[in-house]
């Protein structure tokens, strides 16, 4: 029965003169949603409004789900549009809407129209009254509330009448496209996804990469990572993946390094390097899905020595998270299926029994410099060599 959506947001109507660039990015993100959806849809934008429009069949559901990824929607309305015959015939129509709405009678209700058209016949107060009055009639268990009722009726007269009452939950945030755009280190595993759904939660674009080290990680496990990015990518709007040939790499740090402080020398690199494409693709900051304390590689101390290597900001939105928050999340996302699928990721090949849990900067430093004399080079090579991944 319902053919259109009113599209509810939150924080982006604050934003004053900048209004515009929120709703316009709000809207190519719907468009982008919807275009993963089967049928038609128009959006618009009118009177400080928008609206999604279907000019097809459609699913339902499907279309519902499509819009709760967009970040910037706060509630998702779904909307009837009656063609205005008369005010006696808007009575059967809203008896009609209320009937298949609310197969539960047992309801508290309120009436609140909005007579944008102002030749309309009767004023938005007597509106209310009357189709309350029609409503009472028809359906005897309902009573009205006018201060906290279980359901607002909304008639909204323009050109046409739009009857709507429901208001499904949106995701929140900020409409992607609205907040710069940031690199994420995105690996195989649970918490990268999550923190790039996270920070492009904030209207933060995304780009990615990944460092993989064939043939110790498998195309398998390359797989597994563009996989993600997709379900990432849901939310976060098309981004570009990045993937890094690591091995040679791997094997000189390996080869030239304490094989206790390889984890840390190794994220050291994929920092810096991370840090260069992101300065080659007007990336402001850096993301990565690690948190205090979850393994070695992130105590306060190794977190220290990763992060010395960039003066780009590292956003890290799990840092105070606990594991079960992140895997919550990750289901909710739908990643968490694919990070647990067992495929190695390139730091799980490489990891020492005993990795340093607190290293000391001072000796990491000193102990990098035994690659100093090829590492720049084989760096600009794997930079060169790069396979760039549209997503999305
Ligand atoms: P994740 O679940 O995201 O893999 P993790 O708990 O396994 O994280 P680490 O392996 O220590 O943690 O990695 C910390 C962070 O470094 C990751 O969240 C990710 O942002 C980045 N990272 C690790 N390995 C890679 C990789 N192969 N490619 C790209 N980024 C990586
Ligand atoms: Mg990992």
């Amino acid at each position: 029965m319902f053919t259109a959506f009113l599209i509810k947001y939150a924080e982006i109507g604050v934003k004053g003169k900048n209004r515009y660039l929120f709703e316009e990015a709000l809207v190519r993100q719907i468009e982008f949603a919807l275009s993963k959806v089967e049928g038609e849809f128009e959006v618009r934008r009118t009177q400080g409004r928008i609206y999604v429009d279907a000019v097809s069949d459609f699913d339902f559901d499907e279309t519902v789900e499509g819009l709760q990824k967009v970040f910037g929607i706060s509630g998702i309305c779904p909307v009837v549009y009656v063609e205005d015959k008369g005010f006696d015939e808007l009575c059967k129509e809203v008896i009609n809407f209320i009937d298949q709405v609310y197969p539960d009678k047992n309801k508290t209700f309120k009436v609140s129209a909005r007579r944008a058209r102002k030749n309309y016949p009767k004023e938005s107060m007597e509106i209310n009254a009357d189709l309350g009055g029609v409503i009472l009639d028809a359906f005897p268990e309902m009573r009205v509330d006018v201060h906290k009722p279980d359901f607002i009726l909304n008639v909204e007269i323009r050109e046409k009448i739009y009857l709507y009452s429901q208001i499904l939950p949106g995701p929140g945030g900020m409409p992607v496209g609205t907040g710069g755009k940031a690199m994420l280190l995105l690996s195989g595993g649970i918490d990268s996804p999550v923190a790039g759904y996270m920070i492009s939660k904030r209207g933060v674009t995304l780009e990615a990469v990944y460092f993989h080290a064939p043939p110790y990680t498998s195309e398998r496990a390359k797989q597994k990572v563009v996989d993600l990015a997709q379900y990432v990518s849901a939310y976060a709007g098309p981004m570009k993946l990045h993937v890094i040939n690591f091995t040679d790499i791997q094997l000189y740090i390996y080869d030239k390094c304490p094989h206790d402080e390889l984890t840390i020398i190794m994220r050291r690199y994929m920092m810096r390097i991370a840090e260069k494409i992101a300065g080659e693709t007007e990336c402001l900051g850096l993301v990565t899905g690690e948190s205090i304390g979850q393994v070695a590689s992130q105590t306060m101390q190794a977190l220290a020595a990763t992060n010395e290597v960039c003066t780009m900001p590292v956003y890290r939105p799990l840092i105070a998270f606990d594991k079960q928050d992140i895997v919550d999340i990750a289901e909710k996302i739908n990643t968490y299926e694919t990070s647990i699928q067992p495929f190695e990721d390139c730091c799980t090949i490489f990891v020492a029994k005993h990795p340093v849990t607190k290293p000391n900067l001072k000796i990491i430093r000193a102990h990098e410099q035994n690659v100093f004399d090829k590492i720049d080079e084989m760096v600009e090579e794997a930079l060169a060599g790069r396979e760039i991944i549209e997503i999305g």
